[in-house]
């Protein structure tokens, strides 16, 4: 399993950060402490949702959107986070698109563990830029430092495009 072990230092730190601080949810610690956006990648946030980095990606750009309130399930939604979490799936394509130019996206959500949710307990929206040949790209970029390198060059890139463009989310 190639993909395992490429992001398997991604997954630790992920695990380690779980279980660290509170011990609680790690996007709910993220939401506490503004002062950490940078190095939690947190990119925007809003009323009612806000917008991270997946720490252990799919692919280069995989974002995570997630209500601001620790729900399980979108049955436990408001018509308004609903809203807002889908003008940020929007918005979130439109910024990527501008930095990574990617040929395609995958939208989607996982519930319970059976069903692969990494974070069970807070509800969140996966948007992943796929590329023609997107595995290739993977082996490209085996080196790790070259994925921490562009995590943070890719946040910093996404922050400023979200400034010039002026998303009609972000900031709400
Ligand atoms: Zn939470």
């Amino acid at each position: 399993m190639k993909r395992k072990n490429l992001w398997a230092p991604w997954r630790v730190k992920y695990i380690q950060g779980i279980a660290g601080e509170t011990g609680g949810c790690f996007l709910c610690d993220y939401l506490a402490t503004p002062e950490k956006d940078k190095d939690n990648l947190l990119l925007w946030r809003t009323k009612q949702a806000f917008v991270v980095f997946n720490k252990f990606p799919y692919n280069n750009g995989h974002l995570l959107i997630a209500p601001n309130r620790h729900i399980a399930d979108f049955s436990d939604a408001s018509d308004a986070e609903m809203l807002c979490m889908m003008k940020l799936v929007r918005d979130c394509q439109a910024v990527l698109s501008k930095a990574v130019n990617p040929h395609g996206f995958n939208v989607g959500m996982n519930f319970g563990r059976c069903a692969g949710a990494g974070l069970p307990g807070h509800a969140h929206i996966h948007v992943v830029p796929r590329w023609n040949g997107d595995t290739n790209y993977m082996h490209v970029c085996s080196d790790t430092d070259v994925i921490s390198q562009s995590l943070d060059d890719l946040y910093d890139k996404l922050i400023e495009i979200s400034q010039t463009e002026q998303l009609p989310t972000v900031g709400t």
